[in-house]
């Protein structure tokens, strides 16, 4: 029985069997590497068939290889997608795909509050001729404003890091597409098992693979999912560009995938769990976590989401002192800065990700001194929690 893009109704089954043949090399239960730079033809008539699209053959690694083949289904298959194409790097599929879809004269928006390199990177592509206009997620006034003719596409995450906002699908994608825009959405924090935002008419969806899509911070990766065409077209800017990720990559987001819906899972309960013990903390001044009653976007998650993601933020009652003193009083996460792997990290952005702002310019973009942002790993709740309880009476 040949599975290759069938889909399954569970997101357990379609991690684990979803984009597979059943039949492998040599009997193999799971998916070779298949660890090579290029592809032999037989003799030139076969290539001669290749060229003309009669035969389908691999040619040369950087246009794509089996092992990446397999890894990309099974993505497409968990969101739901026509097709699926892998980078090296989450920024890889972000840059790759604005150079793809925009030209000189065009514009674009993205929400305040999205990756740091991605806005980046809008900034940058400005010597290209592309500008881009930065506004809330979710004001929908601030938007309409900044449309102008030559207005391409919306980009937005979705939640959004560090504050976790969701933003209302239902509402922008009808939105958008009154107005010819495309809308492009990095889904990093939510992975297919919490939203699927093809479902909702989103013509691209982006992750890095690195975070919860591989789950093991032992990999970078990153990936889109869309119709077949879309995904065509940048897969052929890709062949020049050569951002492309290598077998042994492929092959171990093949094997974190096969957990995801079991680690999501898990992560989505920890989370709430540690988002309640929070809100109910008096060291605590507010805690971000969409699956609150009190965060300002919860009633668009439930109606969007079907789990809230792992990742839970949360301001202490203090200053960047007390702040920095908790992060230290921790003894189960590690400081690192990434985030949806089984190991539990913490994060503080006031001093890793936006370290090189002043405290003016921090603020600005919402980011305070007492922000803690913690990535919930698949360790025991409980044990994470009695954790998180000593580290705050230690400050
Ligand atoms: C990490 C991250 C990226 C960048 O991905 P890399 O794999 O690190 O290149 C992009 N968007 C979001 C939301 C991320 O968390």
């Amino acid at each position: 029985m040949n599975s290759e893009k069938k889909d399954f109704k569970g997101f357990s089954t379609s991690s684990v069997h979803g984009g597979e043949q059943r039949e492998k090399y040599a009997q193999s239960l799971t998916n070779p590497i298949v660890q090579t730079a290029t592809y032999v033809f037989d003799d030139l008539d076969e290539v001669d068939a290749y060229t003309a699209g009669e035969r389908q053959h691999f040619e040369y690694g950087r246009y794509g290889n089996p092992t990446q083949k397999v890894a990309e289904n099974k993505i497409a298959a968990l969101e739901g997608a026509e097709a699926a194409l892998l980078f090296p790097t989450g920024m890889s599929a972000v840059t790759t795909v604005l150079l793809a879809m925009l030209r000189s004269g065009q514009h674009l928006i993205i929400m305040e509050d999205c990756y740091r390199k991605t806005t980046q990177f809008c900034n940058l592509v400005k010597k290209f001729g592309i500008e881009s206009t930065f506004v809330p997620p979710g004001d929908f006034a601030k938007l309409e404003e900044a449309i102008q003719p030559n207005t391409r596409i919306i980009l937005t995450e979705s939640p959004t890091n560090p504050h976790l906002h969701v933003v209302d699908l239902e509402k922008l994608v009808p939105f958008a597409h009154q107005r010819r825009l495309k809308v492009l959405i990095d889904s990093t924090f939510a992975t297919p098992i919490n939203q699927r935002p093809l479902e909702f008419g989103v013509d691209l969806v982006i992750h890095s693979a690195t975070k919860y899509l591989a789950g093991h911070n032992d990999l970078m990766a990153g990936c889109i999912c869309g119709p077949g065409p879309l995904v065509a077209a940048i897969r052929d800017f890709q062949k020049v560009t050569g951002g492309i990720i290598e077998p042994h990559g492929a092959f171990l987001l093949i094997r974190g995938l096969k957990t995801l819906a079991l680690r999501v899972g898990q992560q989505n309960k920890s989370a709430q769990d540690i988002a309640q013990y929070l809100e109910g903390n008096e060291k605590v001044r507010q805690v971000y976590y969409p699956g609150l009653a009190s965060h300002v976007d919860y009633q668009v998650a439930l109606a969007q989401m079907k789990g809230f993601g792992g990742v839970v933020s949360f301001d202490i009652d203090g200053d960047l002192e007390r702040a920095r003193r908790f992060i230290h009083n921790l003894k189960i996460p590690f400081i690192a800065p990434s985030l949806g792997g089984v190991e539990t990290l913490v994060s503080h952005p006031a001093s890793v990700s936006y370290y090189d702002l002043s405290r003016e310019g921090r603020l600005a973009i919402g980011i305070k001194d007492e922000l803690v942002r913690y990535s919930v790993g698949i360790e025991d709740v409980d044990e994470l929690i009695e954790d998180i309880d000593q580290a705050l009476k230690g400050i």
